[in-house]
């Protein structure tokens, strides 16, 4: 199948048409893990955006637009020792020689934001749009996904780090969703993290052959996301692993309690989680996770986060701390379908116009329809009554307004109520308006 249509068919008034026989299936196609997402589905996503808006707005956050594009070294300063990073970036040499690199996620865009622009702190900052990963595409994975997230920075208060997991949690409450756990865990102070990692290296380093290659070579990198490995082979050395709440010094332990109490008192529930953990080193203290309970266990992490000491510094600004979270656009989706919640919005207008005499009674009736505030779409092509007729019907329209010979040359409309069991009604075309509100509201 080349995909190509060869010959367009014209139509009288010069309209032309794709032949019948066009290939269903084109000649592109989107890359592998990347998507086009149309209507009504499209509608969700943009929903899901406002509904965000709508939890952290007022709560003080701003949103903050990044580039999807930097130059590549603001996310190599910050991740390199992270699969996302090392293995999954598009990264390449532009026209002018750069090494630049689509966004993997929007931390370290968020941080290069703050070193750049110096805004006061706290910096309550909230973003939303597309990252870029060279993941191997599943269900819930892809190469282009969306994520809304917050990032504070300034502010080193563990009532802080409650607001934050507290406007992620009731994010999920306004989409509807219920089976939503958060799991909760303290990284430590930089010092305990330090002695952690040594006994962790230690743990695995005792019995590295009971472990997968995978995690032997991220041992070698990074033994705090061995923890992370999802594979079978691994889960029995994972399980005896040292845990971390047993190197937690003073100061953490008290952040972490403060956290858990701010949680109880705000009604969030949480379940600790001593093997959850983030692969920076720039993270410390609170580390969280939002899971789903309805998705698959190996790809169940709606979003997370956690507070980073470190990253601002390490992109030329002065030693801020952060907190913060990313959260998925498309396994939150996933998780609403489980659940019946959020789903796609049926799309329909007020009202359809169906116009017999030409079209430019539509025209202008539907002008007049959607500047009054009320939507209104309309049939084209100058078709016959029985097909503008149908097309009123599947738009979802609540009543159409109908224009023949006989309405143009007395100057009226005819306005027909498409649901329930109103009487259709003729109307002079200055009343048409008023009508048309009585009848919709
Ligand atoms: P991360 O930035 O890796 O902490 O991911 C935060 C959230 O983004 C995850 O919990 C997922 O919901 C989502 N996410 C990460 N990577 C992908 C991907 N490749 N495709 C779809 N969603 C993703």
């Amino acid at each position: 199948m080349t995909g190509r249509c060869a010959v367009w068919e014209s139509r009288p008034g010069g309209a032309r048409r794709p032949p019948v026989s066009c290939p269903a299936v084109s000649e592109f196609q989107t890359s592998p893990g990347m998507r086009d997402v149309l209507a009504p589905e499209s509608e969700r996503w943009r929903r899901f955006v406002d509904v965000f808006a709508s939890v952290v707005e007022p709560a003080g956050y701003g949103l903050v637009i990044p580039p999807m594009m930097e130059d590549a070294a603001v996310f190599t300063r910050v991740g390199e020792a992270t699969d996302v990073v090392s293995k999954e970036m598009y990264a390449f040499t532009d026209l002018g020689g750069r090494t630049v690199a689509l966004r993997p996620e929007q931390t370290a865009s968020v941080c290069r934001a703050f070193v750049q622009h110096r805004p006061t702190t706290p910096w309550k900052a909230w973003y939303a749009g597309p990252n870029f990963r060279y993941e191997k595409p599943q269900r819930g994975r892809y190469r282009q996904f969306d994520q809304v997230g917050v990032e504070v920075l300034g502010v080193d208060d563990p009532y802080l780090d409650v607001e934050v997991i507290a406007l992620g949690w009731r994010f999920y409450e306004a989409l509807g969703l219920r089976q939503v756990t958060l799991l909760l865990n303290s990284l430590g102070e930089p010092a305990d993290r330090a002695r952690y990692v040594d006994a962790l290296r230690a743990h695995f380093g005792a019995d590295r052959d009971a472990l997968t290659a995978e995690s032997r070579q991220t041992l070698e990198r990074n033994p705090l996301r061995v923890l992370d490995s999802k594979r079978d082979a691994d889960a029995a050395l994972i399980a005896t692993a040292p845990q971390l709440a047993d190197f937690l010094g003073k100061e953490a332990a008290v952040h972490f309690d403060v956290l858990r109490s701010g949680l109880d008192a705000l009604g969030i529930p949480f379940r600790d989680e001593p093997r959850l953990v983030r692969g920076l080193d720039y993270y410390l203290r609170t580390t969280f996770e939002f899971a789903g309970e309805t998705l698959d266990s190996a790809q169940n992490a709606l979003g997370g986060g956690g507070r980073y000491d470190g990253l601002v510094e390490a992109l030329g600004g002065p030693a801020t701390p952060g907190v913060g979270f990313a959260l998925g656009l498309d396994r939150t989706l996933l998780a609403c379908d489980d659940e019946g919640v959020f789903g796609a919005p049926e799309r329909s207008v007020d009202v359809f116009v169906v116009d017999t005499t030409g079209g430019a009674e539509a025209l202008a009736i539907t002008e007049h329809v959607r500047r009054s505030g009320r939507s209104a779409d309309r049939a084209y092509d100058g078709r016959s009554m029985k097909a503008q007729m149908k097309a009123a019907n599947r738009s979802g329209a609540a009543v159409a307004v109908i224009v023949g010979d006989d309405e143009l040359a007395a100057g009226t409309a005819v306005v027909r109520p498409l649901r329930g069991d109103g009487e259709q009604i003729v109307v002079t075309r200055p009343d048409l308006l008023n009508h048309l509100e009585a009848v919709l509201s």
